[in-house]
């Protein structure tokens, strides 16, 4: 059964009345069966985040913040240690972010959001587990910083999540022993070079995800995401690559397990 590499159960753009309970439930009702509930602000969703994924079996989590809120997390003077003391805190907690660089929207000060995807490596670094990397228009940023700050060599890994980025971000990344995750952007009909960039990665570093609730994959786009529609991008992906949907689904697990391995810890089969 799928697991979703990365959602926002407790995220505001989630349906009016929808609890991450509910959720959830139609997730397993529809064969998938564990996610990861990413944090998007430390002092900000972080404690409701960790406590859905206290509240339910194969439901993991991250602590970080989003580049979005890099400078609300500034204004509040976040540490790095506050950040590995958090990390460490909890099972449920498996990895850090979503952290990195949005220079698309740039909600957040440059220099805010270059501090903060430092202040995650570093954490990363410090506690073993592994970075979930946003990145929009800041390829060349997110590596150089990343390998600035040690890279693989230091003992860093982590996925650049929601991937839509250019081959060369993907091939940096991949040297670095990052994975891969592909969301239902890679469905979209326009989304043809990304398609080959998911044909071209090493299949052991594919992940798959939701990044509910946005971004839901065709034939769904425009809705309200989640990740019980994570099945119609592994659909789609394991069409472009060739393989039965069962493979493709034992592989994208694997790298899951591979990755998070803390979620292995507490990971019921069902
Ligand atoms: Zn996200």
């Amino acid at each position: 059964m799928y697991i979703d590499s990365h959602c926002h159960l407790n995220h505001e753009r989630n349906a009016d009345g929808d609890s991450p309970a509910d959720i959830i439930a139609r997730a397993k009702e529809a064969g998938v069966e564990g996610m990861v509930n990413i944090s998007t602000e430390i002092r900000g969703d972080f404690p409701a985040v960790l406590s859905t994924a206290q509240a339910h079996e194969n439901v993991w989590c991250t602590v970080g913040t989003h580049p979005h809120d890099a400078s609300i997390e500034a204004e509040k003077a976040v540490s790095l240690q506050e950040i590995i003391e958090l990390a460490g805190s909890d099972e449920n907690i498996i990895g850090i972010g979503e952290s990195g660089l949005d220079y698309y929207y740039n909600h957040s000060d440059k220099e805010d959001q270059v501090a903060s995807f430092r202040k995650h490596i570093q954490a990363c670094i410090e506690t073993g587990l592994p970075l979930v990397v946003h990145a929009r228009d800041a390829d060349e940023d997110i590596l150089r910083i990343i390998r600035e700050e040690g890279g693989a060599k230091a003992g860093l890994t982590g996925v650049m999540h929601c991937f839509s980025s250019t081959r060369v971000l993907a091939e940096g990344a991949l040297e670095e022993g990052f994975y891969i995750s592909f969301s239902g952007i890679v469905t979209f009909k326009k989304s043809n070079e990304l398609q080959e960039i998911a044909k071209a990665i090493p299949q052991d570093k594919l992940l798959i995800e939701t990044d509910a609730p946005f971004l839901a994959p065709e034939p769904l786009r425009g809705k309200i995401n989640e990740p019980a529609y994570v099945s119609h991008t592994g659909r789609f992906l394991s069409n472009l690559l060739n393989l039965d949907e069962e493979t493709l689904i034992t592989i994208s697990k694997n790298n899951f397990f591979s990755l998070f391995k803390k979620a292995k810890e507490t990971y019921v089969q069902n």
